[in-house]
């Protein structure tokens, strides 16, 4: 950010009064632009004992599979953005009803919150589009592993899989962060009572 998108001034990085972090200020009208984290929100769309997921046809990670999943717009909550995403990746129609909060990540490294809402499709209807290659549905032994696009992507599965054989879907959130020898690391923070009813 060079210039102020109100008065169109020069922007200084430096730490405005009263506050203790560096941000972006206007030099000419004051005003200060902070930054703050992004919420990336999506869906595990399950249909009988099979998930879908959708080849990516965008950077980064172009052609890894991915859950349907983006960044939340103004305006939307984080369910409808989920369920946006879900009908823009996947061309799936996903119900507010059949979608429950099942994972939640924080990833500080890249200031990015994701959440992913486990979902039943109702009919096998679904089409890949701008953002991806190819969609399709997967059985546990059929999931590339491989190539997942993303360490989030990789344990909501591993957590659904897991939790089917106990038939139990608790809302898990986890920590993500790299050692200085760029190991990621995932820590478990919290996890709700078991949701028995489904
Ligand atoms: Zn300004």
């Amino acid at each position: 950010m060079k210039y102020c998108q109100h008065c169109a001034g020069p922007i200084t990085h430096q730490i405005p009064p009263g506050d203790d972090k560096l941000r972006f200020c206007c030099i000419e009208c004051d005003v200060v632009f902070y930054q703050n984290p992004n919420n990336i929100v999506g869906t595990l769309p399950i249909y009988e004992d099979k998930v879908l997921l959708c080849k990516r046809a965008i950077e980064p990670r172009y052609g890894k599979w991915t859950l349907p999943a983006g960044f939340m717009e103004n305006g939307e909550t984080t369910l409808q953005g989920a369920i946006r995403e879900t009908a823009e990746e996947a061309g799936a129609v996903v119900l507010p009803a059949d979608c429950s909060l099942y994972t939640l990540f924080n990833l500080p490294y890249i200031n990015q919150v994701y959440l992913f809402f486990r979902t039943q499709l109702r009919v096998l209807d679904f089409d890949p589009g701008e953002e991806s290659l190819e969609v399709a549905l997967f059985s546990e032994a059929e999931i590339p592993w491989s190539e997942l696009a993303f360490p989030v992507v990789r344990i909501t599965l591993e957590q659904y899989f897991t939790d089917r054989r106990a038939h139990q879907y608790p809302v898990r959130m986890f920590d993500l962060s790299y050692s200085e020898d760029r190991q990621l690391s995932t820590f478990l923070i919290s996890c709700s009572a078991a949701d028995l009813n489904r």
